[in-house]
């Protein structure tokens, strides 16, 4: 069965754009069998040269319904059929992506009027609906509105149908659908058993060894996005796959964590490259000639342990900027740039104690900074209901995670927490976190400072 569909919209492009009027027609290729035809609120605003064209006016849609008001009936009508329509495209990715919206998988097979009519009637000057129709001898009624447009193509495509015969016909549908390719060594049982919760995946080989890892919010559908090709094309060597494992993680910044963790354990020979951080800056205290302690952010130097690393600059510059106003070291000295403004300073050159007075007090920031215990616990989601996921962050270290059902206030976190490598890529994940979330902040991440001394 097919289902002939023509759409009239505010724009062209569908994240910018909505549909104001749908016309559907079902046909077996002979006759009309059925229609669906609705005006509707697009969510933007109709620029005038498009009422020009359609004459469809906001004033009109008033008591139209919005997609969501349709969707469920239009989903019905097309999810079974094969979708046609002229330049199918433009039609079906407006449709595709108005039921994206609201999380409603579309992927039906589709054909286009203007490739079948090339082919059952070759030759023409222009393929347009308008020229084509009236070429063949199709009048329209009501050109640029959607009954008119979506009538006269379902009358093109029985032309074409009667004249390329129902297996041509089918077959050129068949050959736009994604269809799932699975690895040979799995079923699509085995796809079906992953879960479709938050978490990381990995593809192991035949001797266990992992050969890609990734993160998702919905393991399963994920994973299926990676069989699921066009014309039997894809990236990966399925036949290399022999199983696929999983660890739900309850919410995506455990599932971040964890992937980060895995590709720095495993090094997956699929996780290519540019996935690798490092920490590029560091803070370093080194002595100058005569003596003074100087405080700088510099590139990171492999193998020197004696810095305070971070992985982007900004961290590095803000953590600076933190120490010497918290420690009140002049700033000046500490950087030897620029003049001191800040009264009373101990920079002043008659101040016969400023180095010594200085050196503490820079000594002191840094080790106060090393071996403070500056303890955040962030709380979300957990894998099943009533279960929270609990991150463990000292100075901005991931020092690991956990999982409780139905904690109290006095369990103790270090039951529940799985230590972790300290990484420069979870530093970086958990940095990105605090730049967007705060203590006290509410949703679905909660911070709680735990001591700071
Ligand atoms: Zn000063």
């Amino acid at each position: 069965m097919f289902a002939i569909v023509d759409i009239e919209t505010t724009g062209g492009n569908p994240t910018a754009a909505g549909i104001t009027e749908i016309c559907v027609v079902v046909t077996d290729g002979k006759k009309v069998l059925q229609v669906f035809e609705s005006l509707i609120q697009p969510g933007y605003p109709i620029p005038r040269g498009i009422v020009s064209l359609t004459g469809i006016s906001e004033a009109m849609l008033k008591d139209a319904p919005v997609f969501a008001g349709i969707a469920a009936e239009l989903h019905h009508l097309l999810h079974d059929k094969i979708f046609v329509a002229h330049n199918v495209n433009f039609d079906f990715g407006f449709i595709q992506s108005a039921f994206a919206k609201l999380d409603m998988d579309f992927h039906p097979a589709k054909l286009c009027t203007v490739k079948l009519s090339r082919k059952a009637f070759p030759g023409k000057r222009s393929y347009s609906l308008g020229e084509i129709c009236s070429s063949v001898g199709i009048s329209i009624q009501n050109r640029h509105r959607a009954g008119g447009d979506a009538f006269a193509t379902s009358e093109l495509f029985n032309l074409c149908y009667e004249k390329l015969g129902s297996a041509q016909v089918i077959k050129m549908a068949h050959a736009t659908k994604r269809k799932v390719v699975l690895p040979p060594a799995l079923t699509e049982e085995d796809i079906s058993r992953l879960p479709d919760s938050p978490g990381v995946y990995f593809f192991k080989n035949q001797q266990g060894k992992i050969l890609y890892t990734g993160k998702a919010n919905n393991i399963q559908k994920r994973v299926r996005q990676h069989f699921d090709v066009k014309r039997g094309k894809t990236a990966l060597q399925l036949e290399k796959i022999d199983r696929i494992d999983f660890e739900t993680c309850g919410n995506e910044l455990v599932s971040l964590l964890t992937e980060a963790v895995a590709i720095h354990e495993h090094w997956p020979e699929w996780n290519v490259s540019g996935k690798h951080v490092g920490n590029k800056y560091a803070i370093y205290q080194y002595p100058t000639q005569s003596g003074m302690l100087r405080l700088q952010t510099e590139k990171h130097r492999k193998g020197n342990t004696s810095g305070i690393p971070f992985p982007r600059f900004k961290d590095a510059k803000q953590t600076l900027g933190k120490l010497i106003v918290q420690h009140k070291i002049c700033p000046v000295l500490a950087r030897a740039e620029g003049l001191c403004h800040t009264p009373g300073c101990y920079c002043g050159s008659e101040n016969p104690e400023r180095t010594t007075l200085h050196n503490q007090r820079v000594e002191e920031a840094v080790h106060q900074f090393q071996h403070q215990k500056n303890q955040m616990l962030i709380t979300g989601p957990g894998r099943v209901i009533n279960e929270k996921s609990l991150i463990l962050v000292e100075n901005g270290a991931v020092v690991g995670w956990g999982f409780s059902l139905g904690m109290k206030e006095n369990t103790a976190i270090d039951s529940i927490i799985k230590h972790k490598p300290d990484i420069p890529e979870t530093r970086a994940i958990i940095s990105g976190f605090f730049r967007q979330h705060q203590p006290g902040d509410s949703g679905m991440y909660q911070i709680k400072n735990m001591h700071n001394h």
